[in-house]
């Protein structure tokens, strides 16, 4: 396993006990180990040196209490920094519009877009006793309308009937009006997804934008896909301007290093977390739990 950046930087520091204060010299070196923890964690390169440069500002000159290690102290700086960044002005899914609430699901296919709208949806309607429609905007895969709808089934979510030859835009038209007839509260948009970020992906996902006016757009993204989550981010928010992030797998045993890149590229919240495959296992975001986890 992993060494925990306590114990790597006991060895670089703890000579130190007893000196004053960090010096710039003792931080470089306490700085190679973060940078070596946060790369085996996944961390994007550039999202690596951004965080070093914060850091090592906050590190260099401070002085080291008697009480702790300079170790302890540096990876409680460290930690803080981590959180912050991670964390630092998260809100929950906003409901705050007029109803009914457009959210708009975006990201590759795989991610767990479809699973994560119908969690959100059975969340909104069992905890916030939101009236709530989904709706599968996928029309090259008949596959990912059926997923839904079962899953709709399974939660007891209403699902937008399937009705074949319709173009993604004109389904999220019809879910939008059958939400308005309907007197539903929240109206989620399932887009399509791509292995790959591609430009006719994007281009659909903007179109259904244009028309459904979301009140948020969540991209779901795969906690377990390390140096590629940033690309994947990057792009969706550029096309987008998406409003948070879902992250899946958080169950699985990577280091969350992808939940730190996305946030620091895209700036955006991480709102949800995925914990597993059952509809229950969607959590609210805890920053101390993931700074945790990359730190080791
Ligand atoms: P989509 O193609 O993006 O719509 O992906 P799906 O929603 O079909 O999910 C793909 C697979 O990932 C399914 O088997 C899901 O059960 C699984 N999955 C989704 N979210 C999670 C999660 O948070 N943890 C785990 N362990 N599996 C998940």
């Amino acid at each position: 396993m992993f060494e925990t950046l306590q114990e790597r930087l006991s060895g670089v520091l703890d000579k130190l006990r007893g000196r004053g204060s960090l010096s710039e010299a003792d931080v470089s070196e306490a700085m190679r180990e973060v940078r070596r923890a946060l790369l085996e964690a996944d961390v994007a390169l550039d999202v690596v040196r951004d965080f070093i440069a914060r850091v090592s500002e906050q590190a260099v000159g401070a002085t080291v209490v008697k009480s702790v290690t300079p170790g302890q102290m540096v990876v409680k700086i460290v930690h803080d920094e981590l959180v912050n960044t991670l964390g630092a002005d998260n809100q929950p899914v906003s409901l705050a519009a007029a109803a009914p609430v457009p959210i708009l699901m975006v990201g590759l296919q795989g991610s767990g877009k479809t699973t994560t709208t119908a969690k959100l949806a059975k969340r909104l309607q069992d905890r916030e006793k939101k009236k709530v429609l989904m709706a599968s905007l996928d029309t090259r895969r008949p596959a990912a309308m059926e997923q839904l709808a079962v899953l709709g089934t399974q939660v007891g979510v209403q699902t937008l009937p399937i009705v074949t030859g319709q173009s993604a835009v004109q389904i999220a038209q019809r879910a939008l009006q059958a939400a308005k007839l309907g007197g539903y509260d929240v109206v989620m948009l399932d887009t399509a997804g791509r292995t790959t970020v591609d430009d006719e992906l994007m281009a659909e996902a903007v179109e259904v934008k244009k028309v459904s006016n979301p009140h948020e757009v969540l991209l779901v993204a795969d906690a377990l896909t390390g140096q590629d989550a940033v690309t994947t981010a990057r792009a969706f928010d550029k096309a987008l301007g998406i409003t948070g992030l879902a992250l899946t797998r958080v169950d699985g045993d990577g280091r969350g290093g992808a939940a730190l890149s996305m946030r620091a590229v895209t700036g955006k919240p991480i709102k949800l977390i995925g914990v597993g495959e059952k509809m229950d296992a969607l959590e609210d975001f805890d920053p101390q739990r993931i700074a945790g986890r990359i730190l080791g």
